[in-house]
This record gives C-alpha cells, structure tokens and sequence, in this order.
C-alpha cells in the first residue's frame, strides 16, 4: 500500500543523495532517501576537491567532515619511470578561492552526511532496494523491495546503477574512456613528510595508471585504471593485475616496497557514461546517476555535490511555483552538461601521450601552470582568465604532437601482454 506523499524521494544515500536531502531538508520540504546498503559501506572516490568546500559550509558538515579527514594542499604527478614529476598546490592554483581540500575514507565521508541529512529532518532508510519509478502527471510511485513510495519528484542519485537512466535507456557509454581500476587500502605505503605526504600522488605509465590517496597516518587508498581490453588480455585476477603492476612501474615498486594491503582488492569496469537527459517532467538524475567521465582529475564527489546542490536549489523553487520547471529543470541539464563537457576535454587530453609531457614541464610563463591547478580544483565557473589559458594548454599539447615543444618522454612503460 502506498504511504504519505513526500515533496521528494531521493534514491541512493551517497554524496549526490544525501547533498540535496540536507538542502531540502534544511527548507522544511518532506524528504526521503532509500538507500540499498546499510551504512557503514565500501564505496571508492576518497580524494575530493578544493570546491566542494563551500558546499560543506553550507551543508553544515565541513568541522565534523574537517575531525575526521586528511587534509589535501595538492596533486603529484610522475612518470611511471620516476623520470620527470611535477607537484601542484592549490593555494598557487588561479585566482582560488579555496587553497585546500580532504582526502577521506568514503564509508566514513557518507556516514556524515546521511547522519547530517537525518538530523535536518530528512527521513532515510537503509536496508530499501529501488526496483522501479513509474511517473504520473501529478507525482511517482516508487517500487522497492519493502512497498511503494510516493512523491511530488524523485531525484535518482543511484550512482552508476543510475535507476531512471537506464529504464529509460538513456545511457550512453564515451566509447573512448573504456577502462579497469582494481584498488585497494595499504599501510606501509612511502609518503613525503610535511605538506607533500597530504598529495594525491599520480603515477602514469602508457595506457594506465596509478593513484595513491594518504586516508590518515597509516593508511593509503591505492589503485591502478588500465584500458579494459589491456585487463582482458591479460586474463589476471585484479589482485594479480595489481600486483603485476607495481612490478612494472619502477616508481611503484619502490613506493610500494614496504606495503601491506588490508582488506579485499576492489574493482570497477566500463564505468564511463552519460546519460542523454538529466531531467524530466518528475525527475531529476544526479551525481554519478547523470554521467561519469573517469576517475583521474577525482571530480566524481565534486559532480555528485555540485549537482546534488544545483537539483535541490531546482526542486525548492519548481514546488513552490511549477510553472517555472521546464526552465529551471533545463537550466540545470545545460549547468551539469557544461561542467561534464570541461571534464571530459581534459580527461580525453590526459590519456593522450603529449600530455603528460606537456604537464610535466615546469611553465610559469602566461600562468597556465596555475590555471590547470584551478580547473583541478573545481573552478568550473566562467573566467575568461581561466578559459584562454586552457585554451592555450590544450594548443600547446596538440602543438607537442608534431613538434617537441617540451622534453619528450622516452622510457614508455606499457601493461600490454607482450610486454610482460
Ligand atoms: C575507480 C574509481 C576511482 C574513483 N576515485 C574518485 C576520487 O578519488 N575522487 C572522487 O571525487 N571520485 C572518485 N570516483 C568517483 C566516485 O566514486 C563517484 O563519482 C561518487 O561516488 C558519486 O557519488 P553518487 O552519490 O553519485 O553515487 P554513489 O556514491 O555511487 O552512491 C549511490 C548510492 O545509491 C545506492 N543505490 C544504488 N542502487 C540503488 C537502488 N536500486 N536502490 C536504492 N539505493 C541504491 C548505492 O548503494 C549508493 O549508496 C572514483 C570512481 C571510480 C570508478
């Protein structure tokens, strides 16, 4: 039998469900979030960005999220080789307004905002499997696994299983972004001392690879994204990918010489997508349940916040006044879009051979070194300052393919079969 009517149901209780729960919530509308897993749970995406600061002001978690995190100043990337690495500091990155970020275990990260958004008001079960929306003219009905629920909107923020998105057959795969990641935590890991231990440190051989993520003084969250014909070929277990990995990479066999992997070693597969819509009459998809690029510049959390944000600022005002939802529910698919295309143009540039060369060499000339830095921190607002300068990296990197402009990168080390 079907219950009370909510202004909207959320589906999923990670970052981009429990974002929008707390800022509906915070605004006295009904919320509910139905969330498969019972909290404490595995989930990957640790390393979070710059930008997503201002948001945890807003949702009233940054001192508790601030007790239990890491703190982030900054990326490294390195050759796989050991050869040529560049270390960045978001307090140099462009005209930024936020110098840092957190490196944070996701199980804990998500437990404070699902317990944030149940302090606010929002009602949310654990334990309740979504299993299908159907859409009427005045509202949905929600099937899962323990009845039906129903509300005015539902915003899908089931992450990549994304509910909506695929009974709707909106997924579309980037056909160039089909990767493997197998990951797992470590103790025993090398770190730098001071500032430069707090880095997501980066590690590139050709067709793969590496993060490292410090989680606190012991731990470090560690995986390897390779293409996913590569991982096919290879026909490895993804504890033996790994493995076999590290051994290729001079960088990371002595990084990891000392290592010690606690717990299982997780994987995910053809994880890039994105749906054709992100809304409709009743709907509104957000997070990774819109579309996920890759994991490299670590945007995932930083997209299912902002998106989370940008569909609760929507529904706030469309349940006041419905006739304003085709505009707004538009503006929002052009905003998400818009910051998804950014993304994906410099995620496509990553996994081209120029640019790692390019990165690596030091520029301060037209501070385009820094302009980088404030894309990788989230900047994702128009700044003409920032918008030339990436115009012109990308220039200089499509340059680098005919003429060596910066060093080239010669002890090329692969995954490919023949070459293990
Ligand atoms: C290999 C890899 C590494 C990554 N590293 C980073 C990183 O360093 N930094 C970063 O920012 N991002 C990273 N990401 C991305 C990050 O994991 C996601 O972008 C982020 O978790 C998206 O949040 P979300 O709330 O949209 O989805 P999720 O975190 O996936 O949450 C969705 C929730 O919905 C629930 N759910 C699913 N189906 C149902 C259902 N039928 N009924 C009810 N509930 C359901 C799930 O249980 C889950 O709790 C990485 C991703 C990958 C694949």
């Amino acid at each position: 039998m079907a219950e009370q009517e909510y202004d909207v149901a959320i589906i999923g209780g990670g970052p981009a469900g429990t974002t929008p729960a707390i800022l509906l919530a915070q605004k006295g509308r009904r919320v509910i979030v139905l969330e498969r897993e019972k909290f404490p749970r595995f989930r990957i995406g640790e390393s979070l960005l710059p930008y997503s600061m201002g948001a945890f002001d807003r949702l009233g978690v940054r001192e508790v999220l601030k007790s239990k995190a890491m703190p982030k100043n900054g990326a490294e990337i390195a050759t796989a080789c050991g050869s040529r690495m560049v270390k960045f500091y978001f307090k140099n990155g462009f005209r930024l307004k936020h110098g840092d970020a957190f490196q944070i275990e996701r199980a804990v990260f998500d437990q404070v905002l699902l317990d944030r958004a149940r302090e606010v008001g929002a009602e949310c079960r654990e334990g309740v499997h979504v299993e299908s929306v159907d859409f009427r003219e005045d509202g949905v009905s929600i099937r899962t696994n323990s009845g039906e629920v129903r509300a005015r909107y539902v915003i899908d923020a089931s992450g990549r299983n994304s509910i909506i998105g695929n009974q709707l057959q909106l997924r579309r795969p980037y056909p160039n972004l089909r990767k493997f990641s197998c990951f797992g935590h470590f103790t025993g890991v090398q770190r730098d001392e001071g500032i430069d231990g707090t880095l997501t440190r980066l590690v590139r051989g050709e067709g793969f690879w590496f993060w490292l993520i410090p989680l606190d003084a012991e731990r470090t969250s560690v995986g390897l994204v390779m293409d996913a014909a590569t991982f096919r070929a290879r026909k490895l277990s993804p504890e033996a990918m790994l493995e076999a990995a590290f051994e290729a990479s001079p960088l990371m066999k002595e990084r990891m010489a000392a290592a010690k992997r606690i717990g299982e070693v997780h994987s995910a597969g053809d994880y890039s997508f994105r749906n054709e819509r992100f809304t409709g009459d009743r709907w509104m998809l957000a997070g990774d349940a819109a579309g996920f690029i890759d994991p490299i510049f670590s945007t995932g959390v930083f997209l299912a916040i902002q998106s989370g944000e940008l569909a609760a600022d929507a529904l706030d005002r469309v349940l006041d006044d419905p006739a304003c939802r085709d505009r707004l529910f538009a503006a929002y698919q052009k905003r998400v879009g818009g910051i998804m295309d950014k993304y994906l143009r410099f995620v496509t540039a990553w996994y081209e051979p120029e640019f790692i060369e390019v990165f690596t060499t030091p520029a301060k000339r037209f501070q385009l070194a820094a302009a980088v830095n404030a894309v990788l921190a989230g900047h994702v607002g128009f700044s003409w300052g920032i918008w030339w300068r990436m115009e012109l990296f990308y220039l200089v990197c499509r340059l680098q393919r005919k003429v060596p402009l910066c060093p080239r990168i010669t002890d090329h080390i692969t995954l490919e079969p023949q070459a293990a």
